[in-house]
C-alpha cells in the first residue's frame, strides 16, 4: 500500500480573493501560487462528456502547436480583473505576449487535492460523477517539470485513490516520462477504478520533434516510460496528437510509430490532426513561416475557414491510422468520423482522453493537405 500523506482539513477552503505568490523565480521561469477555483470541472463546463483535472496552468515543454495557451491567459485577465494580481505582474505576464507567459509563467494552483476532495465527496453523493470519466491533463501537462518541484499531480492521485464511493473512471495524458514515479500509485488506483495513462507523441523523428516541441521529452523516454506502465499491468495508450498535415501525417512515420506503440505494450492508439484555435494559431503559423516557410501559405490558407483540418483530410488520416493499426496486430476500433462524436460518446476513460486531445471540428470545412 502507498502511505497517504495528506492530513485531511474538510474546512480548508482557497482564498480566491488571495493575491497570487511567487513560489520560485528561476532564469527562465516562475512558478506562481494561485488558489484554485473549480478543480474538478464538470462536463457542463468543458462541453465534452467528462471531467477533467488541470493541476497547473501553462506548461514548460512549449509546444508551438499547443491549444491551451488561451487557458492561462483567461486566468491572468481574470486574476487582473478582481484585483488579485498587482499591476506590474500583469504587466509582465502580458510584456511576455501570451504565448511566451504560458510557457515562463507556470500557475500552481496551491492546494487543489484539498479542493479536489471536498467537491469529490459533493459529486459522488448526487451521482454527478456515474459513467463520467475523470481526464488528468486536459489543458496542460500533468507531469510537466514543474510537477517534479510541486507535487500536485501526485497529491490529486493520492486524493482519488481514498476516494470509496462507487468506482471511477480515470485518465492520464501526458508527454513525460515522469508519470513512471507514481507507477504504484497508479497500480494502487487501478485495483479499484479504471485507469489508462496515454502517453503523447506526434512523431519518432527527434530533429522534427525539436523544431515543434522545445522542450518536451525525447521520443524513446515517452516509449520507455509507456513500456513500463504497459509491463507493470496499467492500461497503456499512445495519442498521435496531433497529426501535423505534411510533417508528421507520412505513412511509414505513421506505421513505425504505431509499430513502437504495439512494441512498448500499449492497448490502443489514437490520433487526432492538428487543430489551430486562435492561441495555437498566433504561436504556430509564425513559428511555422521561420522552420517550414515553404508550408506556411499552404496552411495559412487551409486553416482560413475554421481551428480543425479539412473533414477529408481527417477521414485520410483516420484511414492510415487503422491500416497502420492493423498492421501492428492492434483490435480494430469502432471509427468514428469527427472527435465530437467521440466526446459525445465519452464513458470510459481512453475514449473521454480521446476527445480532450481532439477536441471538436469544423465538419464543413473543404480541401485536403494530403
Ligand atoms: S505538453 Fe501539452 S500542455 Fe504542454 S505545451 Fe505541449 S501540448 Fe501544451
Amino acid at each position: 500500500m502507498i502511505p497517504l500523506q495528506l492530513t485531511l482539513a474538510p474546512e480548508w477552503a482557497p482564498d480566491r480573493d488571495a493575491p497570487w505568490r511567487t513560489l520560485e523565480a528561476r532564469p527562465a521561469t516562475t512558478f506562481v501560487a494561485v488558489p484554485p477555483g473549480a478543480v474538478l470541472n464538470p462536463p457542463a463546463s468543458t462541453g465534452m462528456g467528462f471531467w477533467s483535472i488541470n493541476p497547473y496552468v501553462g506548461c514548460e515543454f512549449g509546444c508551438t502547436y499547443c491549444y491551451a495557451r488561451d487557458t492561462h491567459r483567461y486566468a491572468v485577465e481574470r486574476a487582473a480583473a478582481s484585483g488579485r494580481l498587482a499591476d506590474t505582474t500583469y504587466e509582465e505576464f502580458g510584456g511576455l505576449e501570451g504565448w511566451e507567459a504560458f510557457e515562463r509563467r507556470i500557475l500552481v494552483k496551491e492546494g487543489a487535492e484539498l479542493v479536489l476532495d471536498g467537491t469529490l465527496a459533493r459529486a459522488a453523493r448526487r451521482g454527478r460523477l456515474a459513467g463520467r470519466p475523470i481526464v488528468i491533463g486536459t489543458a496542460t501537462d500533468p507531469y510537466q517539470p514543474a510537477e517534479r518541484r510541486f507535487g500536485l499531480t501526485r497529491r490529486i492521485l493520492e486524493t482519488l485513490a481514498r476516494h470509496r464511493g462507487s468506482a471511477l473512471s480515470i485518465a492520464v495524458i501526458t508527454k513525460s516520462p515522469l508519470v513512471t514515479r507514481d507507477l504504484a500509485l497508479l497500480q494502487q488506483l487501478s485495483e479499484r477504478h479504471d485507469v489508462s495513462v496515454n502517453v503523447s507523441l506526434a512523431t519518432l523523428d527527434t530533429l522534427l520533434l525539436r523544431k515543434l516541441e522545445p522542450r518536451s521529452p525525447a521520443p524513446r523516454a515517452r516509449l520507455r516510460a509507456l513500456a513500463q506502465l504497459s509491463a507493470a499491468g496499467i492500461e497503456t495508450g499512445l495519442f498521435i496528437a496531433p497529426i501535423i498535415p505534411k510533417l508528421t501525417d507520412g505513412r511509414r512515420d505513421l506505421f513505425r510509430l504505431v509499430e513502437a506503440a504495439r512494441g512498448a505494450g500499449a492497448k490502443y492508439v489514437m490520433g487526432s490532426t492538428l487543430r489551430l484555435g486562435p492561441a495555437a494559431r498566433r504561436r504556430f503559423l509564425p513559428h511555422l513561416e521561420h522552420v517550414f516557410p515553404e508550408l506556411a501559405d499552404r496552411y495559412r490558407r487551409h486553416y482560413a475557414r475554421g481551428a480543425g483540418a479539412a473533414a477529408a483530410y481527417q477521414d485520410a488520416v483516420a484511414d492510415r491510422l487503422a491500416e497502420a493499426q492493423i498492421a501492428a496486430g492492434f483490435a480494430p476500433r469502432a471509427r468514428r468520423r469527427h472527435a465530437k462524436d467521440t466526446a459525445a460518446a465519452a464513458s470510459t476513460a481512453a475514449t473521454a482522453a480521446q476527445a480532450a486531445m481532439g477536441a471538436a471540428v469544423d465538419a464543413d470545412s473543404q480541401g485536403t493537405l494530403l
